[in-house]
């Protein structure tokens, strides 16, 4: 339940914003100017408002389309994002957001059509490369789709542009729109996964592994390329045998044909990050494992991060191709 919605003045009678309200019925809806008035303000205690975060309906003015960090990427030469959101409904103990907002608050904006726009001049100033465009990286890109219906938008944009890459990356277990559409080719639907038992103790509100799977298989099943991201690895006691157990189970229950690429990536954070997240969560099992500062990161030592890596991917290889596998080196 959202017990408050702002929402811009600007956008107060936007057709989206209309739809968005109906879903809300008994929220108290508070008219604001810009969305930055309420979200990101200093001296928000991102944990505090995660109990009970807000939503905020606003309209994006500018960088609908940005370039994807270096190291971040399924093997296309130009990686860009969007984000139609900022932050997300669930609470993984490593979330890179905490420690990059102060507000907990949901952000949505809804003028779609121009990110329609902005991704269609990337589109054709890219033309003669291979581009993967990478929906939601300050959110998750489906977890809230039954709310924003961002995903059954820009599908029919891109089903239109086959020559490049999509991946919706995410948690959730949110079935539509895909399930309903014929599957697109050049869509990726890609999820983060861990074996179980961590995911339990870190993926907070997310999910379950098991459900996660379920929903992998039944799309693979109906043709949906899929996309299965172990990002972060993480380290802990029998690491081996529950990523020998996740890895056997996830490759055995879906359609291996429809399995577009698999990447691994390492736990790390900007040291500055870890602070603020560390302030948070300062009891947190998971700070407190073999972690370093290497090159202004906090991350597992080296030897950790490509013994894991090496162990996961060896193990992939029974089942899939080296070029379908990628290191997530951010
Ligand atoms: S699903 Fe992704 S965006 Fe959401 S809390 Fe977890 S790590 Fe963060």
């Amino acid at each position: 339940m959202i017990e408050t919605i702002y929402v811009e003045r600007a956008i107060k009678n936007h057709p989206r914003t209309k739809k968005i309200l109906k879903k809300f019925k008994k929220s108290r809806i508070i008219s604001i100017y810009k969305y930055g008035e309420i979200f990101n303000k200093r001296n928000q205690n991102f944990r505090i408002q995660k109990a009970n975060p807000s939503l905020i309906l606003a309209h994006k003015k500018d960088s609908f389309v940005l370039p994807a960090p270096e190291g971040f990427g399924i093997g296309a030469s130009k990686n860009f994002y969007f984000s139609h959101m900022y932050n997300c409904m669930y609470d993984c103990r490593y979330c890179f957001l905490q420690g990059m907002y102060s507000s907990a608050n949901y952000v949505i904006f809804v003028n779609f059509e121009d990110f329609d726009i902005a991704i269609k001049k990337t589109i054709e100033k890219n033309i003669g490369s291979k581009v993967t465009f990478f929906s939601g990286y300050d959110c998750d890109s489906l977890a809230f789709e039954n709310v924003t219906g961002f995903a059954e938008h820009i599908l029919s944009f891109l089903s239109l542009h086959p020559q490049i890459e999509i991946e919706f990356r995410t948690k959730s277990v949110q079935k539509e729109p895909f399930l309903s559409m014929k599957p697109i080719q050049n869509v990726i639907l890609a999820y983060s996964l861990m074996p179980e038992l961590m995911s339990k103790a870190l993926d907070n509100k997310a999910p379950s592994i098991s459900k996660r799977i379920n929903v992998i298989s039944e799309l693979s099943s109906r043709g949906w390329k899929i996309g299965l991201r172990f990002d972060p690895l993480i380290h802990g006691k029998n690491w081996k045998e529950l990523y020998q157990d996740l890895l056997d189970n996830i490759y055995q229950s879906i359609s291996i044909e429809n399995l577009h690429s698999v990447s691994f990536g390492s736990l790390r954070f900007p040291k500055r990050m870890f602070k603020d997240i560390f302030k948070l969560y300062p009891k947190e099992p998971l700070f407190a494992g073999p972690l370093s500062l290497n090159k202004k990161m906090i991350s597992y030592d080296i030897e950790i991060e490509e013994e894991m890596t090496s162990f996961c991917k060896n193990l992939s290889l029974k089942y899939i191709n080296k070029d379908q596998m990628f290191k997530c080196s951010i």
